[in-house]
């Protein structure tokens, strides 16, 4: 028990903003090259699916390292699920970390809901802004692809319900550094030449 407190408070301490533009504005300018000498995978070969029920579609509408906002310098996506619409798992994995207390009206910067999941490789996915109380996991959880894992919602710094998507290296920082790019295996709709996904695409989550 004292072990996963440690591991919560590790956690906690760090979480960044995930989709606001008003933390950091005070940092350095990343170099170019984070973003653009990052390579996507092959979506034909990603162990990632789009994290909603198959058969529903969804709008990504803020990408990977957009000029402006939480985005900036950093491998992330927005999809405009509805309050109360169920967030998937991507990928098998383990969950390693949840909260789910905050409001959903409060528009605090560090009062998102979370859930944490890594997998055999050691990367991780952060599914973020869900519903006050929708967690439907625990931690140290096993979960299939596919897996429900709790609702999407409008915690913290977030202007409106959608679900914040991100993967990372590894658990050793949730920093936008850390981060990496991603495709779809089961995502239909126009990608980009790299995999990407492309803002402002609706995308239908195909059987996988
Ligand atoms: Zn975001």
């Amino acid at each position: 028990m004292k072990n996963r407190i440690v591991l919560s408070m590790l956690f906690l301490t760090r979480l960044l903003a995930a989709c606001g533009g008003g933390g950091g504005g005070t940092t350095t300018p990343a170099p170019v090259s984070f973003c653009s000498t990052q390579a996507f995978t092959d979506p034909a070969q990603s162990p990632y699916v789009v994290p909603w029920n198959v058969g529903a579609s969804y709008t990504m509408f803020q990408g990977n390292c957009s000029s402006l906002g939480g985005h900036r310098d950093t491998f992330a996506y927005d999809f405009d699920l509805a309050m109360g619409d169920p967030v998937l798992a991507s990928r098998v994995g383990e969950v390693i970390f949840v909260n789910d207390e905050f409001s959903d009206d409060d528009h605090i910067e560090g009062h998102e809901n979370n859930v944490f999941i890594e997998h055999d490789d050691d990367t991780v996915i952060r599914y973020t802004h869900l519903m006050q109380g929708s967690a439907a996991v625990v931690v140290g959880q096993n979960v299939i692809q596919g897996s429900f894992l709790g609702l999407a919602g409008n915690s913290g710094n977030s202007a409106g319900p959608h679900l914040h998507f991100q993967a990372f290296k590894d658990r050793s920082s949730f920093d936008k550094r850390n981060s990496i790019p991603i495709t779809f295996v089961n995502a239909i709709g126009q990608v980009a030449a790299s995999g990407a996904l492309v803002e402002g695409i609706e995308y239908l989550a195909d059987t996988f």
